[in-house]
């Protein structure tokens, strides 16, 4: 079940009128950027205005944006993965279990093997494919991401939930991909959500950044607690740059996913094609339940070459692919994923599609594939 789509404009529309309610004549319009790691500090000071590393008024504006579109607190970090770390660090302690899937973002799996094996914590692993059978029996924590990167399986969120309500475990997801406009895990009955706002949030390929939002407060007092102890607060100018990244993120989305479509179309009919992945096209095992869970199909395709041979000369040729890694930027761009080591066959490419204009970058992609014929 996801939720109709005036409730996510209406999210949208009161992120978008946040400062508007809050200035005066002659406040600027634009959120002002406020560098700053100490504060006037009176006798009896604000609980949240005391240090640069507890709070800044940029980041919290940030924070005030993200928790209208998540509809959830939310507090920001350095980067996804100091997301991640204050999650753990907030809801595990030594001897706990933590489900992660196998095919999920890389980092996690290592950051649970490198650093919290130390402590006791165990972690297991499930491929996407099979974790609606995966045991949650003594599981403290599991974390999904969907649609899978980068083979974009599609997992259901609302039945994972259900599960993991009667195992008493608690159920965070990595909505990097999705972002809180196209996904809302939580109101499908996910604790928290955790997001890379590296790639599509911010958008501009300039920054590292995440966040972490949930319902509850306890929680998300101790996510603060583990930010602040730690020290994962991010700098003022990049929580700036992504409240302006925010206010576009559904135009820039827009646009990117009806390029994806049309580019999934486009190498879907090809003869030098192996097979394509996006949640858009009608015969994709992922198809039917985006449509239920996802308000978009999104800007993700993955595509399979004969070898890596093709995919590089695919690449090259068509000439709008950046060679890069990471996604969700206005420039589209390329990764070949054998490269990190992800199970995926040599000629696999992910493909993120960024704002260009449709036509010429359709013209550039049919140039790519007529190389290869
Ligand atoms: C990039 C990414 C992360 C890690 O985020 P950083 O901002 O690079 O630390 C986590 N999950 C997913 C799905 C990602 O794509």
């Amino acid at each position: 079940m996801s939720l109709n789509p005036t409730e996510i404009d209406r999210r949208l529309f009161a992120m978008l009128h946040h400062r508007a309610h809050q200035i005066g004549p002659g406040d600027s319009i634009a959120e002002p950027l406020v560098p700053a790691s100490i504060f006037h500090l009176p006798d009896d000071p604000e609980p949240d205005r005391v240090y640069g590393r507890v709070a800044n008024p940029t980041v919290q504006a940030a924070e005030a944006r993200l928790a209208l579109l998540e509809d959830a607190r939310t507090h920001l970090f350095s980067s996804g993965m100091a997301a991640y770390s204050a999650t753990i660090l907030a809801t595990i302690k030594s001897g706990d279990t933590v489900l992660v899937l196998g095919d999920g973002y890389y980092a996690v799996r290592h950051m649970l093997a490198e650093i919290f094996s130390a402590y006791n914590v165990e972690m297991v692993t499930c491929p996407a494919a099979q974790i609606m059978d995966a045991a949650l029996d003594g599981v403290r924590l599991a974390i999904l991401e969907t649609p899978t990167n980068p083979n974009l399986d599609v997992i259901d969120l609302a039945a994972f939930a259900r599960r993991c309500q009667k195992a008493d475990c608690l159920l965070a997801v990595d909505n990097t991909v999705c972002t809180a406009l196209t996904q809302q895990p939580l109101d499908l009955g996910a604790d928290i959500v955790i997001s890379s706002d590296t790639k599509a949030a911010a958008g501009h390929s300039d920054l590292l950044l995440g966040h972490v939002s949930s319902r509850d407060d306890d929680l998300m007092d101790r996510v603060h607690r583990a930010r602040t102890l730690a020290g994962a607060i991010p700098g003022a100018f990049d929580a700036w740059l992504l409240v302006r990244g925010l206010e576009t993120l559904d135009i820039r989305l827009e646009r990117m996913a009806a390029n994806a479509g049309r580019v999934a179309a486009l190498l879907k009919d090809h003869a030098s094609v192996v097979s394509v992945r996006y949640p858009g096209l009608a015969d994709d095992p992922a198809f039917a339940l985006a449509g239920q869970q996802m308000s978009s199909p999104g800007f993700l395709i993955g595509v399979t070459f004969a070898d890596a041979g093709r995919a590089s000369r695919f690449v090259e040729t068509s000439g709008v692919f950046i060679p890069t890694t990471s996604f969700g930027g206005l420039h589209s761009s390329a990764d070949r994923r054998a490269r990190w080591g992800d199970d995926v066959p040599d000629g696999f490419l992910r493909l993120s599609l960024g704002c260009e204009p449709s036509a010429p970058l359709l013209q550039s992609v049919e140039k790519g594939l007529a190389a290869l014929s």
